[in-house]
């Protein structure tokens, strides 16, 4: 394969193509980024910064065309490519400003004419590789942070979606950011990956995607002791308690079940409601999901794009398919369409009511518009419910209780926990999982520390 072809996932239609990285290509960017290493570590912090804040400037500018083509290659509706390009520019924006505050300290020594002095410094090249569900704000969440540390940075976009991130590499050039500081470079994920976990000058390695991707390259970063960042899947449970909010619980179990189409790590995979209230919100989640609007992104109204590709649509259709064979009750939805010569896919946003633990939606990600509602008896039930997963990302809950939110917060293994809130995620807070849902953090303070070393000085004889 010499060359991507990046096709719109609602039509078929050819975009563009993309030229493939050869093995030699990589390795030479991956030695210009450590060539300018040497010397974007000596940018001082407050340049960096005014650097990092030209390219959030850049970007807004030109928003709304990224955000086109955005829609055009990963499907998803407009208005949501436009909301990405904002949370995306967020993070530039929010690293800019932390580039400034990399801090080390002091520590009183434990003997007379000693000191002691803690600094940070960045850790080297960055080699990152993203997902095709948020094409911009994956890229930027690990390019912010690594540029502001002071590291230089190559991303590897996923084959579905290349040309937000070329766009978004463009910029960073023009507003400055030295060429060899940020680069991009296309292919196939194995090969790529490969290249970059085998070079000994490539320091850390940051992923956004699947679990199995995920320990493949946490695997082939150990021969060189490589530092890793790693967002990997998701299963997210949303527990509506029986004092919650129904009307309330409903929009944001929407909010956090359909964006993308489904498809992202902390879109809700299972519903697990209160057995007082599960007709009513079950029937109010159906009413409000009937009035969602499928179709091509780049139409005005559309709620719910396609899905990205062949094997995503088969998996939510195989997991709907199982739920309703084992006694899943249709409220809405469960129809699909596949146009296996256009390469387009298609699934109404559906709910279904008498989930059981035996269906393979109850424990696989689903990435796709399907909302499975189980009851539950005792609270305690729901939180043995949510934990039975090796993933450990997003959690969501809903209830008016303060005992139960703070013991509901307190038992969810999950490194985001979202009560009466269905949209956790922003630059400024620390995103990540647990267990088998990833290393490390992204965004907030949190989010710079992966891309810094610490270097401790021990000054001795001091008169
Ligand atoms: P998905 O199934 O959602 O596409 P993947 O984990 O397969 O998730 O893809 C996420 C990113 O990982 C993409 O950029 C893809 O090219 C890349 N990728 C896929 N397989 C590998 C691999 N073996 N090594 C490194 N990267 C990979």
């Amino acid at each position: 394969m010499s060359q991507i072809k990046v096709n719109n996932p609602a039509t078929g239609e050819l975009i563009e193509e993309v030229k493939v990285n050869t093995t030699a290509e990589v390795e030479l960017a991956i030695e210009n980024a450590s060539t300018a290493f040497d010397s974007w570590k000596k940018v001082n912090a407050h340049e960096r910064a005014r650097l990092l804040k030209k390219w959030y400037e850049l970007i807004q500018l030109n928003k709304e065309e990224i955000a086109k083509i955005m829609t055009l290659e990963n499907g998803k509706p407009l208005k949501e490519s436009l909301g990405e390009v904002n949370y995306a520019t967020d993070y530039i924006e929010w690293y800019a400003e932390e580039a400034k505050r990399i801090y080390g300290r002091t520590i009183p020594a434990h003997q007379d004419g000693k000191r002691i002095v803690v600094t940070k410094q960045p850790i080297g090249v960055v080699a990152a590789i993203t997902p095709w569900n948020f094409p911009a704000a994956m890229m930027t969440r690990k390019a912010a942070p690594a540029l502001a540390a002071g590291c230089t940075f190559i991303v590897k976009p996923a084959e579905e979606t290349p040309l937000t991130m070329i766009r978004l590499v463009e910029l960073a050039h023009e507003a400055g950011i030295p060429e060899h500081v940020v680069q991009v470079v296309n292919g196939p994920g194995k090969e790529i990956g490969e290249v970059f976990t085998s070079s000994k000058d490539v320091r850390k390695i940051t992923f956004t995607g699947s679990t199995p991707v995920g320990k493949l390259l946490i695997k082939n970063s150990a021969d060189t002791v490589k530092s890793v960042t790693m967002e990997l899947g998701g299963h997210a449970p949303v527990i509506v308690a029986k004092d919650a909010d129904v009307d309330f619980a409903v929009t944001q179990t929407i909010a956090s079940k359909f964006r993308n189409a489904g498809q992202t790590c902390v879109c809700a995979n299972r519903v697990i409601v209160h057995e007082s209230i599960v007709d009513e919100f079950s029937e109010k989640l159906a009413q409000e999901v009937k009035k969602l609007k499928v179709g091509n992104g780049l139409e005005e109204g559309t709620d719910i794009g396609p899905i990205i590709n062949k094997g995503g649509y088969e998996k939510i259709v195989n997991q709907l398919e199982d739920a309703v064979e084992k006694g899943a009750d249709v409220l809405t939805g469960n129809e699909y369409e596949a146009n296996y010569d256009k390469d387009c896919y298609f699934v109404q946003p559906t709910v279904i009511k008498n989930a059981n633990l035996d269906m393979t939606i109850m424990h696989e990600e689903t990435f796709g518009p399907i909302a499975p509602v189980i009851s539950f008896k005792e609270i305690e039930e729901a939180v043995k419910i949510a934990n039975d997963t090796p993933f450990g990302l997003a959690a969501y809950f809903f209830t008016e209780d303060y005992q139960t939110g703070i013991q509901l917060y307190e038992q969810l293994d999950y490194g985001i926990v979202s009560w009466n809130d269905g949209a956790p995620s922003a630059a400024h807070v620390p995103f990540g999982g647990m267990k088998e849902s990833g290393l490390g953090r992204e965004g907030g303070t949190e989010g710079i520390e992966p891309y810094l070393e610490t270097k401790y000085l021990s000054i001795g004889n001091v008169e």
